[in-house]
């Protein structure tokens, strides 16, 4: 077992020794297992795409296999590959908006989903142009989601957030021919591009990875942020714990994993149902302790604050803490592993999604029409669970940390202004971040998402660079496991402005937040575009112009490279900590790092070293401001 890597992280090695003790299997033994990894597939020079193959491509230039059998070359097979990786990632993000959207379309006023921001959706009525006039609100909100939906398979047009984007960027995107008109037609386009025998032109298959990236940022994603807005609240800031030390020794410990709110929020609901909390004390416990993980554990922590009990990677020490009465999964970045782990503790994995239907789950299908009585259920099962803890396996890690979150860009805005001069100044604008970046006073801004991968040591370069930003001046926003790697560092605390430089630590007093922002989930990655977007418009530019940059240090999904896709076709740099499955074609790497920015002003950096992709940040967003005369 090698697990050198997980120094970073204090509580992971006791955690691992208790694993091996109890005979429970951990990613780290499957990783030495594997050995070193295929070096075709690092390389991106693998297809599998017919029967004819599969192929590989030589990495020597010249020497070996030069072309698969059907005469693709290794700079389509890479192309192929990176457009499919970016096809599943978009169809994960907007799977995930078409079912949050559904339960809008089904929300009415004594049923277990309601509209909870009703101005929200006012908001999007108009823009949406939805006629509004003489009808009550679940009229409306049924008549939007249906608009919505048809953003998924419309035949026509395109799809209707890219107008949110500033204008030069809305041309940008029109003279390329990549504005997204539909999300699944997207999607489907790649996959039927990538067969064989169809596109081996790499400029194409980079175009439409863009378009089909863009109808997730801002479409699918764009969405699913909305929609869950609208009905569950859009968050505002609010306090919370993280690290595995939210779990508690006297109480029933119940672990929201995946992603889909509108079972997590339930599940909320039916904790603090009096009669389970009475059940849970009629067993001997203090009480119900839910906790989150991964971005449903976002979700529920922006809009109630529930405590994070890690991300990505603490998947499976959780459970190994033997506390954890039972882990409640939907969809996506589950370990297929947790339910033979689970089997070596008292837990129950219930997964709850016919989407992902895991082999040895207790399976609970999760059912939106009776959404309450389903969750209760399954909590039940969690307070039943607890008897059966054996307090000889416990072992709770005590680190936690104290986090602020619920950034959302209305909170954002709310805090912004506070330093609004109400004689000569307008409210509710970015104007004074705007303002602030302008004068100097902070450098730039950087958007650090995504993952863990274990190519990295955990949480590692995620917390060096967000230090090292923040200590240089350049406010951080944060979303995803990225954003959980931050809570436990203690770095969404107002404490924190004390690592932060002094002009950005002078902006943190004045406003009232830290100098890293929480803002929620993957999804909410489109939160992130929608703040951009309006500094840029705010001062009649491009988003390709501000001294802004995206971060993936330690990324790992198909949904990731979605995101960077989607991110760079926006207008914004993306630096990533872990080098995507490219290096086999050397022109498509040029594409990514080099030439893009020629089409959309953006492109990819890879850098695997946290400091110095630091530097290369700072280096960057000094460029954009020379360039922009500030
Ligand atoms: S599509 Fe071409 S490169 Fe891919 S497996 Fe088939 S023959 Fe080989
Ligand atoms: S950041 Fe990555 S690992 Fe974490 S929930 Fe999102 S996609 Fe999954």
């Amino acid at each position: 077992m090698s697990h050198e890597v997980l120094g970073f992280d204090v509580t992971a090695d006791a955690l691992l020794e208790k694993a091996k003790r109890d005979g429970a299997e951990t990613m780290w033994d499957r990783k030495a297992a594997m050995k070193a990894s295929c070096g075709f597939g690092e390389k991106g020079i693998c297809c599998k795409n017919c029967s004819m193959g599969p192929c590989r491509i030589s990495p020597v230039e010249g020497k070996g296999a030069q072309k698969g059998i059907c005469g693709a070359t290794a700079d389509t097979i890479v192309a192929r590959n990176f457009a499919r990786t970016v096809a599943a990632g978009v169809s994960s993000h907007s799977d995930h908006a078409r079912d949050i959207i559904h339960v809008l379309h089904m929300a009415s006023e004594d049923g277990n989903y309601k509209v909870k921001n009703p101005e929200k959706l006012m908001k999007l009525a108009k823009e949406w142009e939805v006629d509004t006039e003489g009808k009550e609100i679940y009229q409306i909100a049924h008549e939007v989601a249906e608009v919505a939906l048809m953003e998924f398979g419309k035949p026509f047009g395109t799809q209707r957030f890219i107008k949110r984007a500033p204008e030069p960027r809305q041309k940008i995107w029109k003279d390329l021919n990549i504005e997204p008109r539909a999300i699944d037609r997207e999607v489907a386009t790649i996959l039927h591009s990538t067969h064989i025998g169809c596109t081996s032109e790499v400029d194409s298959l980079m175009d439409m990875s863009m378009r089909t990236s863009l109808s997730n940022g801002w479409g699918g994603s764009m969405m699913g942020t909305e929609f869950t807005d609208i009905v569950f609240g859009t968050p505002t800031a609010r306090s919370t714990e993280a690290n595995l030390g939210v779990i508690e020794e006297n109480m029933v410990n119940i672990l929201l994993h995946g992603h889909d709110p509108s079972f997590s929020e339930m599940v909320v609901l039916a904790a603090e149902d009096p009669e389970l909390m009475k059940l849970a004390k009629d067993n001997g416990a203090e009480g119900i302790n839910l906790v989150g993980m991964c971005c449903t554990g976002n979700e529920v922590t922006m809009r109630h604050g529930v405590k994070i009990a890690g991300n990505f990677y603490q998947q499976e020490m959780a459970i190994v803490t033997g506390a954890m009465e039972a882990v409640l999964v939907d969809v996506q970045c589950i370990y297929p592993a947790l339910p033979k782990l689970a089997e070596c503790y008292h837990t129950k994995f219930i997964a709850t999604s016919p989407k992902a239907k895991m082999e040895g789950a207790t399976y609970i299908e999760f059912n939106e029409e009776h959404a309450l009585d389903i969750t209760k259920k399954i909590v039940r099962e969690a307070i039943l669970n607890y008897k059966n803890r054996d307090r000889t396996k416990v072992m709770i890690p005590q680190q936690k940390s104290k986090a602020m979150l619920g950034y959302s860009v209305e909170t954002i805005i709310d805090h912004l202004d506070k330093v609004v001069n109400s004689q000569t100044d307008v409210f509710e604008t970015v104007k004074p971040l705007s303002d602030v970046i302008w004068a100097g006073v902070i450098r730039g801004a950087a958007g650090i998402v995504g993952c863990n991968n274990p190519k990295v040591q955990h949480d590692n370069s995620h917390i060096t660079i967000m230090k090292e930003l923040i200590k240089n001046d350049i406010i951080v926003v944060t979303t995803g496991c990225a954003a959980q790697a931050a809570a436990k560092a203690g770095l969404l605390t107002m404490e924190a402005k004390e690592l932060a430089g002094r002009g950005l630590r002078e902006v943190c007093e004045r406003v009232g937040i830290p100098p890293i922002l929480h803002m929620g989930s993957c999804v909410d990655i489109s939160r992130i575009l929608d703040l951009v977007s309006r500094v840029s418009k705010e001062r009649g530019l491009d988003n390709s112009n501000l001294p802004v940059v995206g971060v993936a240090p330690e990324w790992m999904s198909e949904k990731a490279v979605g995101i960077g896709t989607y991110v760079v076709s926006s207008g914004i740099d993306t630096f990533l900590g872990i080098t995507p499955q490219v290096t086999g074609s050397a022109r498509f790497v040029d594409i990514l790092t080099n030439q893009l920015e020629d089409k959309v002003g953006a492109k990819f950096f890879f850098e695997e070293d946290p400091t110095v992709c630091a530097q290369k940040i700072m280096e960057r967003i000094e460029e954009k401001r020379d360039r922009l005369g500030i």
